[in-house]
Formats: structure tokens, C-alpha cells, sequence
């Protein structure tokens, strides 16, 4: 089953992987990180994945690495995509 929290990204023909959204320390491999402070962690020096992944932006090609982008609303979107389409949705109210 795949959660809300979880994002499921297909890498190769055959090969899917599961990436966790609440926190960067979810998806390590690493073994003796201190990183962790128990809240959500979204970028770490010490991030190590399970596998090397990157993604192509559906939008504008630009290719990026979607474990630093756990916090993105659309996971086929890069980062700077996904910035425009939170602005998107806001409506701006002239006061003149
Ligand atoms: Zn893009």
C-alpha cells in the first residue's frame, strides 16, 4: 500500500522506488548519523540513498534529484516547477 507519505517513482522499466516524504532521514542508508533531531529533515551533508536517482522535470526537462525534493507537492516536477505552481494557485488582490 502506498501511503500519503510516500511517493513511488519509476526508475527503469522494471525497477520502482519507494521514496518517504516526511523526512530526508527516512530514505538513508546510512548507519551512524547523528542528522536525525526527530523532526522532519529535508536536506542533509550526510544524505546517503539507497539508490542514486534523477529524475527528469516533466515540465521543463531539468533533471534533478528527487530525495531533495521530498517536500514537493507534484514528485515529476523539480523543485523550481514546483515553486511556480505553489504561486499559481495565488490570487493577488489590488488595493488601489
Ligand atoms: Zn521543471
Amino acid at each position: 500500500m502506498v501511503s500519503r507519505d510516500m511517493v513511488r517513482i519509476q526508475v527503469s522499466e522494471h525497477r520502482m522506488v519507494m521514496i518517504h516524504r516526511r523526512s530526508l532521514c527516512d530514505n538513508c542508508s546510512r548507519r551512524d548519523c547523528t542528522s536525525f533531531n526527530g523532526s522532519r529533515v529535508t536536506e542533509c551533508p550526510n544524505f546517503k540513498p539507497h539508490f542514486v536517482i534523477f529524475m527528469k522535470c516533466r515540465n521543463c526537462g531539468a533533471i534533478y534529484d528527487p530525495y531533495y525534493n521530498i517536500a514537493a507537492l507534484d514528485s515529476e516536477l523539480c523543485p523550481e516547477c514546483n515553486e511556480a505552481k505553489k504561486n499559481e494557485g495565488m490570487v493577488v488582490v489590488c488595493h488601489r
